[in-house]
């Protein structure tokens, strides 16, 4: 049984792509076979992960259209994923779709020809709420929701869950809510937790455990073409680790989701 997991959140800069990049190399690291789908015309997950869009001939837009087949466009990455790559041609993809029946069905149904060669599948969604993430959220089992520890985190948070509905109501009925992931998490201010304490309370979410904790080496890593869990020892690459166990004992034992506790102050 492959698990595909989609990590969407309208707003940038909340840690989506970190998050695919870091959980998929923890989720490697424990053994599991992992695809990772590059959804973002921007290409952020596939720069990051040391391949340059610019000079791929075929990516997620060609597999979308069903001009070239998953398996075809498939890269390596060195941390032990495979990646399906985004290109800037993506961003046409949203309008060429939109004239095409079944239109966000084409990840679901470009998936299905290589789900046996993986365990885990995560799907980087762009920053919007278009034809791309719908495509995500209907390929998906479950979503996760990264969510920035910050004043007005839970701005949109609302539109997303209408959209998840929608999904929910129209293409994918099995389309599960895993949570949110606190993400820049500062343990040290009561800010970080208030915010939590809000959203958790507006929108009766879980929280997924454990918080991502705010950590320098992100924007190094990115910046080096490496996930987070290449090079020294930190504390987010470990929050990343313990994520990954915490939703491993999920789906394979069926064990209760660990989630933070938050009283509402
Ligand atoms: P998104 O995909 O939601 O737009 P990114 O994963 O690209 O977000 O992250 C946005 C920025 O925040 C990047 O520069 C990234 O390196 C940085 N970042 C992500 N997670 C952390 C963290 N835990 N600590 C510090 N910086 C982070
Ligand atoms: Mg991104």
């Amino acid at each position: 049984m492959t698990f595909t997991l989609a990590v969407a959140n309208q707003k940038g800069g909340v840690a989506k792509t970190t998050t695919v990049a870091s959980l998929g190399a923890a989720l490697a690291a424990l053994g599991r076979r992992v695809l990772l789908v590059d959804l973002d015309p921007q290409a952020c997950l596939t720069f990051s992960l040391g391949h340059d869009p610019d000079g791929l001939t075929a990516s997620a837009h060609e597999v979308l259209l069903g001009d070239a087949t998953a398996a075809t466009v498939l890269l390596d990455v060195v941390e032990g994923p495979r990646l399906m790559p985004a290109t800037i041609d993506l961003a046409g993809a949203e309008a060429m779709l939109l004239m095409r029946p079944g239109r966000e069905y084409a990840l679901k149904r470009a998936l299905a020809t290589v789900a046996d060669d993986f365990d885990v599948v995560i799907i980087d969604c762009p920053p919007s709420l278009g034809v791309l993430t719908l495509n995500g959220l209907t390929a998906a089992d479950a979503v996760l929701v990264p969510l920035q520890c910050e004043t007005l985190a839970h701005r949109g948070v609302g539109q997303l869950l209408r959209t998840v509905a929608d999904v929910q109501a129209i293409t994918n009925p099995e389309l599960a809510m895993l949570g949110v992931l606190p993400t820049l998490y500062d343990s040290r201010t009561t800010h970080s937790r208030d915010v939590l304490a809000d959203v958790a309370d507006r929108y009766q979410l879980p929280l997924l455990s454990p918080p991502i904790p705010r950590t320098v080496r992100f924007a190094e890593a990115s910046a080096s073409g490496s996930s987070v869990l290449t090079g020294p020892r930190n504390k987010g690459a470990q929050a990343y680790r313990e994520l990954a166990e915490n939703l491993l004992a999920h789906w394979d034992d069926g064990a209760q989701l660990v989630t933070v506790d938050v009283a509402v102050s």
